[in-house]
Parts: structure tokens; C-alpha cells; sequence
């Protein structure tokens, strides 16, 4: 299939941008601000970092709480349902600040507002909500903001557009050190339980030159831990002219001048060929990490959930992995009790987590998404009894969480110092996986790579710092 994608450029929206910024100083007479609450995934954090970037450069100043803004907005998730009642509960307060405020704009963006039903919900339910964008327009806020702050109606805009890459809005990221770098978005695969094709489009790869260029950009700017995101990074490029596929960017980046380590997720198991297991081998820069979402054990369950492998592809997979990367850190997603799975099929599951000794698991139990297939499938087993089943794999992985340890202890790592520990005077950093390292470090180090020694296991691995 073909994603071939037009970029364009965010210029139009630089127009509305330094009409924003007169605009604000004149109705507020301060530099307003401006609170980004953010819900889901990894994809949506990067999203909210450009929509700070916008926000800044319409001369809002980031804030944390929304108590004391003015411009408030809640980039939502659709994954859980759980999550969008969190979602509502969240916009409901907002609320009050309008009655008091009501200068203060409110704005919904995100996977969540693409839903045809929740769109028309906060039509009807949540007049003080001011703006809706879907994930396709969000790069238009500018544009968004200076109508609804002219007076113009209620903004309601879910357009999608599987055609087209919006390239330089501006980015405020969260972290100095540590960042985040979009590849590719939306996803072709269609898997019977997901809503992400239907709410964020089809796959679209960005062009190389652009990842590179920004890539460098946040190296330059100190950034030394960075995690390419896509909701299938390893299609990268598929149908491209440019011939780059996933695996090719990864050398591009890992030959970019300077001293950090590259992540990436996620990854689609039918996907992840030998050439990329070769090239994460080869890419001194690349965290031996692998995320390989499997869902199920059960070749009956993942064809009804069209995953595109089955249970023997994904060992053999795995195998493949082993033996090019023998240290890496396999994780992976698993859902329980997909609509017709059996406790048999559960126990396939369950077996292939003892099997290949994941360094950590992401475990759900199935949630219904409105508007996908799995939706209407029949699904004659409890809660109850899923729960139990969930229980069951929880211990399973724990067991196996205690085998994995001794792969780390006595082993030295070049450790990025990423966050303070859990006492004074300690800090934390990744092993060249995804295990967590807690260390005795002065705190002018956070940002730092550093050698550490994993010394033994107490709540989690403890080392010390060697030839600093
Ligand atoms: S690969 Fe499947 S689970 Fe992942 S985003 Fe695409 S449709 Fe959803």
C-alpha cells in the first residue's frame, strides 16, 4: 500500500500565530497563560510538546495548572474508556474557571474527540468548551484561537486528511535531556480491538531529511536520550519513493555526530524483519530494547484479532532476536480475555510468557472500543473470570522477573543519570535496556552518562558508580 504523504509547511499558521499574540496582549493586558493537560500515550505527549510549542509562540507562558489559565486544553486519549470519563471529569471542571473567567478559552484536541459520538456529546453537554480539533488539524490551533478569541462561533473542526505531513510547527519540549521524535503517524493495520486507524488515519512516514534535521537539532540542543515514535515505527517508509525504510533511518541517525542513545516504539511483530535485528546489532547508539507487542499466545485469538502472525511466526521471531541480540530486553503488550478467547487459549498465553522471558509485560484486560470489529464480537466470559486470569499472568511474569535479575547483576552499564533516586543523594538511570538502576551520584550529574556496576537486587537493581 502506498503512504505516500505531501509536506507542507506550518507558514498560514505563522500568520495567526502574531495575530494571536497582539490579540491576547490586548484582551488580557498580560502575558496570559496557557495549561496543556495531557492524556495516553507517548504520541500524544510529543503532540502536546508542539502544541506548547504553538502556544508559546502565541505568546502564552506554560503553566501547570489550569486553576490560573486562560487558554486550558485536554489532549485526549480514546484507548480506555476508563480514560475518557477521566477525560469529562477533567473538562467539567473547567466549568467554574469559565464562569468566573470568562475571557478563559477552552480547547479538547486528541484520538478521543475524532469520535463522531464524543464530538456531538461535547456539542450538546459542554457549551463552555470552546474548541474542538480532531488529530488531523491540531497544527491549526493558531488559526482556532484567533477566530474563537474574534468572536467567532464555537469551533468544532474533525477533518481528516491522510495526506498530508504538517512540518515545523514549533516544539517546547518537556525534558532537556530526554526527548521524543515522531516518524511516522496514523496506522494501516486495522487490529479487530484498536480505534487508532479510525481516529489518527492512515500511516503516514515523514521524510527523512526532516527526522534527520530535527534529530540533530535536538542532539545539538543536549538532547542524549532519544525515542522515535510511530504507532508502527517499523513500517517506516513503506510505499516511500525514498526507498528509507526503518531500519536504514536507524544507521542514518546512529551516524549523527554526538554522544546519546537512540529508543523507538512501537514496534508491529510482522514487521520486525532480520535486517532491522541486524542493524539494532550493528547501531552501537540503538538500546538493545525490543518491544514486540505479541496480545496473545493463541493463533485462534490473533486471527481474530488480524495480527498478521501467528504463534509460531512470533517465536521464531523471537528466536531470530536471540540469537542477534542475545542481551536485549524483549517487552511486550498482552491482552486478556479478547471477545472468544477460552482459558485454553489464555493458557497459550500464558505458556509463551514462560517461554521467552520478557524483561517486563504491559497487561490488559480487553476493553470494548465502539466502532471496531472486536466491538460486536461475542464475549460470553465475566469480568470476574478475566480478572482471574489476569491474576494468573501477573504471577507468571512476576516469577519471571525474578529469573531475569541475575542476567543484570555484576555487569557494568553506561548509564544515562535520568532522574533523582528514591533517597537523597541517589539517582537513576537505564541499563542499555529498559532496567532501571538506582546509584549513589552527586545530582549535578542528572543528564550525565556515567559507568555503573549493578551491585544486587533490593526493590529494584543498586549499583555504584566505577571510573567517573
Ligand atoms: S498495529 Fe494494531 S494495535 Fe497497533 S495501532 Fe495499529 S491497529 Fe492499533
Amino acid at each position: 500500500m502506498k503512504n505516500i504523504a505531501i509536506t507542507t509547511d506550518f507558514s498560514e499558521q505563522t500568520v495567526y500565530t502574531k495575530r494571536v499574540r497582539e490579540l491576547v496582549f490586548n484582551i488580557y493586558g498580560y502575558i496570559p497563560k496557557a495549561c496543556v493537560n495531557t492524556f495516553g500515550c507517548q504520541q500524544n505527549v510529543s503532540d502536546s510538546e508542539r502544541l506548547k510549542g504553538m502556544l508559546s509562540a502565541c505568546g502564552y507562558e506554560i503553566v501547570d495548572h489550569m486553576d490560573d489559565a486562560d487558554f486550558i486544553i485536554f489532549n485526549t486519549c480514546a484507548v480506555r474508556e476508563h480514560a475518557e470519563m477521566r477525560v469529562f471529569g477533567n473538562i467539567g471542571m473547567t466549568k467554574k474557571i469559565k464562569a468566573e473567567r470568562p475571557n478563559a478559552v477552552v480547547a479538547v484536541c486528541g484520538c478521543m474527540v475524532q469520535q463522531e459520538h464524543i464530538a456531538q456529546k461535547l456539542k450538546r453537554s459542554y457549551p463552555y468548551v470552546d474548541i474542538v480539533m480532531g488529530t488531523h488539524v491540531f497544527h491549526r490551533l493558531p488559526e482556532f484561537l484567533y477566530k474563537r478569541l474574534s468572536g467567532s462561533p464555537r469551533i468544532f473542526e474533525l477533518s481528516m486528511d491522510n495526506n498530508t505531513i504538517v512540518e515545523d510547527i514549533p516544539v517546547k519540549r518537556d525534558g532537556t535531556f530526554k526527548g521524543w521524535l515522531p516518524i511516522m503517524y496514523g496506522c494501516n493495520n486495522f487490529c479487530t480491538y484498536c480505534i487508532v486507524p479510525y481516529v489518527r488515519g492512515r500511516e503516514r512516514s515523514r521524510e527523512p531529511e526532516k527526522i534527520i534535521a530535527e534529530f540533530k537539532e535536538m542532539v545539538k540542543n543536549g538532547c542524549k536520550d532519544i525515542t522515535l515514535l510511530g504507532q508502527n515505527v517499523n513500517s517506516y517508509g513503506k510505499g516511500c519513493e525514498h526507498g528509507i525504510n526503518f531500519a536504514k533511518l536507524l544507521r542514518m541517525l546512529n551516524d549523527v555526530e554526538g554522544d546519546f542513545v537512540i529508543r523507538f516504539m512501537t514496534s508491529h511483530p510482522k514487521d520486525c524483519t532480520v535486517e532491522l535485528l541486524d542493524t539494532i546489532r550493528d547501531c552501537k547508539k540503538v538500546t538493545r530494547h525490543l518491544h514486540l507487542p505479541f496480545q496473545s499466545g493463541s493463533s485462534k485469538i490473533l486471527k481474530r484479532m488480524n495480527r498478521y502472525y501467528d504463534r509460531e511466526g512470533y517465536l521464531q521471531l523471537i528466536k531470530n532476536a536471540k540469537e542477534r541480540l542475545p542481551d536485549a530486553d524483549l517487552t511486550s503488550d498482552i491482552i486478556v480475555g479478547f471477545p472468544g478467547e477460552t482459558y485454553e487459549d489464555f493458557k497459550e498465553t500464558l505458556s509463551l510468557v514462560k517461554e521467552v522471558k520478557f524483561a517486563s509485560l504491559f497487561t490488559f484486560i480487553y476493553s470494548k472500543r465502539n466502532g471496531t470489529p472486536a466491538a460486536i464480537m461475542d464475549d460470553p466470559i465475566t469480568r470476574e473470570e478475566k480478572g482471574k486470569w489476569f491474576d494468573e499472568l501477573l504471577k507468571a511474569q512476576e516469577e519471571v522477573a525474578k529469573e531475569n535479575i541475575n542476567k543484570y547483576l555484576g555487569k557494568t552499564y553506561r548509564v544515562l543519570c535520568d532522574d533523582f533516586g528514591s533517597r537523597d543523594g541517589f539517582m537513576t538511570g537505564h541499563t542499555n535496556g529498559t532496567a532501571v538502576i538506582e546509584f549513589k551520584a552527586e545530582q549535578n550529574l542528572l543528564g550525565q552518562f556515567v559507568e555503573v556496576k549493578v551491585l544486587g537486587y533490593e526493590n529494584g537493581l543498586y549499583g555504584e558508580i566505577i571510573n567517573n
